[in-house]
């Protein structure tokens, strides 16, 4: 057990469907550089077995040790009992930060881990970094309906307990490693009075948060006809349609297209964005763009302030000619 630190930092890494979730090698990608700063080592938490493949490409993406818990309570992905076998590992090992990926898993079990340790914990956080003084992890997110930005520091209660939305931070490119064991733990906890009986995947078509190239819509595209143009222009393109919250409550585009504080966010190579007026609440969404494209009749539309290509006049005609020039 000499090989876990107290006072490190952890990444809690979900697995659904035998899989890693993106999100928890995000949230390596990041802890990676908060651990260089403040100078703590890095572990990567899995609750339940994983093949050696994944545990190799959590130490690619920068975890330092990888902590695995296996037992017969964590066979089946329940709330209860892997909240109580973190928290059981947190009191053991003590560490000073602890990150989860805001999923729908890990939002209703991260509040219960930080209940248990009398700690603070900041969701959906939008940025992280390290207080150069103190060390002390920076937790950013937006406040007030997304008006403004707030940083919030755990000063005194440990961990200092985190969750990020998945696509908000980039993912890490995977380093070249050896292959090393994960350091197991056994996991005592009682087994869950709640069975898990079946598991139903949603369609809920593309998952735009993890989408490369993201043709967007907003009110300026008009009728729910020309969404058809969007369409076209993502297909030849290879992407995904996202879409403006007044497009999902109007019914002219699902939930799942919603990018922005209470929708998606997405980090995209190309954003494409087709009358969106910029919204704080919408733009809370599109931080990890690479490059946006903005179409909009007025110059003054905010959504300009953070383009790199910039079109001023009807989103309607532009996308026809778009999708003339791709033919
Ligand atoms: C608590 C809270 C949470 C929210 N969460 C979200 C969220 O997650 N995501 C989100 O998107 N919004 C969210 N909103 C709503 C947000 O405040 C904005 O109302 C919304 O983003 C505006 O959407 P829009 O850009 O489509 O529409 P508008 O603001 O109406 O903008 C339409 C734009 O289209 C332009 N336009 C008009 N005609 C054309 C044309 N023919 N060609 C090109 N451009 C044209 C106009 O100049 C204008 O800039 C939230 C609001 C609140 C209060």
């Amino acid at each position: 057990m000499e090989r876990i630190k107290k006072g490190a930092l952890w990444v809690f890494c979900e697995v659904q469907a035998n899989e890693l979730l993106p999100v928890g090698l995000q949230l390596l990608g990041r802890g990676k550089t908060l651990a260089e700063e403040s100078n703590r080592p890095l572990y990567a938490v899995v609750l339940g077995k994983i093949p050696q493949e994944s545990v190799k490409l959590l130490h690619a993406s920068g975890a330092d040790e990888v902590i695995m818990s296996v037992g017969a309570a964590l066979e089946e992905k329940l709330e209860k009992p892997y909240a109580d076998s973190l928290i059981a590992l947190a009191k053991q090992f003590e560490p000073d930060i602890l990150l989860v990926g805001a999923t729908p898993f890990g939002r209703a079990f991260a509040p219960r881990v930080a209940a248990a340790l009398q700690t603070g914990l900041t969701a959906d956080c939008t940025e992280l970094s390290i207080e150069e003084e103190s060390g002390l992890l920076l937790q950013t997110r937006p406040a007030f309906g997304g008006n403004m930005m707030a940083t919030i520091r755990t000063a005194t209660s440990r961990p200092q307990m985190a969750t990020a939305r998945p696509g908000v931070l980039p993912l890490p490119e995977p380093m070249e490693v050896e292959d090393r064991d994960p350091v197991i733990i056994e996991d005592n906890g009682e087994l869950s009075v709640v069975k898990l009986l079946k598991e139903t995947a949603i369609e809920r078509g593309a998952d735009i948060s993890q989408s490369k190239i993201i043709v967007a819509a907003g009110r300026g595209i008009g009728q729910k006809k020309n969404l058809k143009l969007v369409q076209a222009l993502a297909d030849k393109l290879g992407g995904a349609v996202g879409s403006t919250r007044p497009l999902v409550d109007m019914g002219f585009c699902p939930y799942s297209s919603q990018i922005g504080q209470t929708g998606y966010s997405v980090a995209p190579d190309l954003l494409i964005c087709c009358g969106i007026s910029g919204a704080v609440q919408h733009l809370a969404g599109i931080g990890g763009a690479k490059t946006v494209i903005a179409i909009n009749t007025d110059p003054k539309a905010p959504i300009f302030a953070v383009a790199d290509y910039k079109i001023v006049g009807d989103c309607v005609s532009v996308l026809e000619n778009l999708i003339k020039a791709l033919d």
